[in-house]
């Protein structure tokens, strides 16, 4: 479905992402480790077009991502057309970028209203249902503020799936939470996963990352170093790398 092919990305004189390659089936989970300033939301930006490559490109679905491909080279893709394009994948932030003026439901029927031209009463009928799907039923009018921020990044997720994208990224969707509430939402990415959306996720919970993730990628210094099934990567890694990584955040 996803296919990353040898992105390098530099800011100046320096290379945050040095020729990242890989491949995400229709229905995989792929969790992204690694230390901090590694580039792994480098890598998630760099998918969605938030950020052009250096070098290489992102394929999803047989389509190159801010691009068209024409008979001798690639044409980038107008603003409208990038942002038309982005639709088909979705993102949640750390920080749940939520309009603060907008209720939950609001905020989950805007984008396929403004984005996709639907039909404001049919989407605010599928936000609600998006809301009782991540367990927010009783907090459909509510306003961000009004929320904890385990609610919010709920809303958040269920506002990633109003627009039926075709794979999710989450870059540590739970980092930004009181410890007591990470587990209601790594629970709603967990049957998101079961249910088989398609997900890449940068994450530091690495217990999460064994029991949600097909496969785990290592990365360090803007490359893959590691990547394999999730047992595999986490509890029989082969690269010293890897090896001190998890030895560090166990
Ligand atoms: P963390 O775990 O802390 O979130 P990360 O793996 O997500 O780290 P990135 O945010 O991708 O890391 O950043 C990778 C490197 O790129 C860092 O050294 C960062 O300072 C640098 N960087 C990111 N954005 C820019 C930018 N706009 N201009 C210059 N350097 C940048
Ligand atoms: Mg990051």
């Amino acid at each position: 479905l996803l296919d990353v092919r040898n992105v390098v990305k530099s800011y100046g004189a320096s290379t945050v992402l040095d020729g990242v390659s890989l491949t995400v089936r229709r229905g995989e989970t792929v969790a992204i480790i690694g230390p901090s300033g590694s580039g792994k939301s480098t890598l998630l930006r760099t998918i969605n077009h938030l950020q052009a490559p250096t070098h290489g490109f992102v394929v999803l679905d047989g389509d190159v991502i801010g691009y068209r491909v024409g008979p001798r080279a690639l044409r980038q893709l107008s603003e409208r057309e990038v942002l038309r394009q982005r639709t088909r994948i979705g993102f949640v932030f750390q920080s749940f970028n939520l309009f603060p003026h907008l209720t939950a439901v609001e905020n989950v029927a805007e984008a396929p209203v403004s984005a996709l031209g639907r039909d404001r009463a049919e989407s605010t009928r599928t936000a609600t249902e998006l809301l009782t799907r991540v367990g927010l039923s009783h907090r459909l009018d509510a306003y961000p503020r009004q929320l904890s921020g385990g609610e919010q990044q709920r809303v958040a997720i269920a506002r990633a799936l109003a627009l039926e994208p075709e794979l999710i990224l989450f870059d540590e969707p739970t980092s930004a939470l009181d410890p007591e509430l990470v587990d209601e939402v790594l629970s709603v990415i967990i049957d998101l996963a079961r249910g088989g959306t398609t997900l890449v996720i940068v994450t530091h919970e690495i217990a999460f990352a064994r029991r949600v993730a097909d496969t785990v990628i290592f990365m360090d210094h803007g490359k893959i170093v590691e990547s394999g099934p999730a047992t595999q990567v986490l509890d029989h890694p082969t690269h010293a790398r890897t090896q001190e990584f998890l030895a560090l955040v166990r």
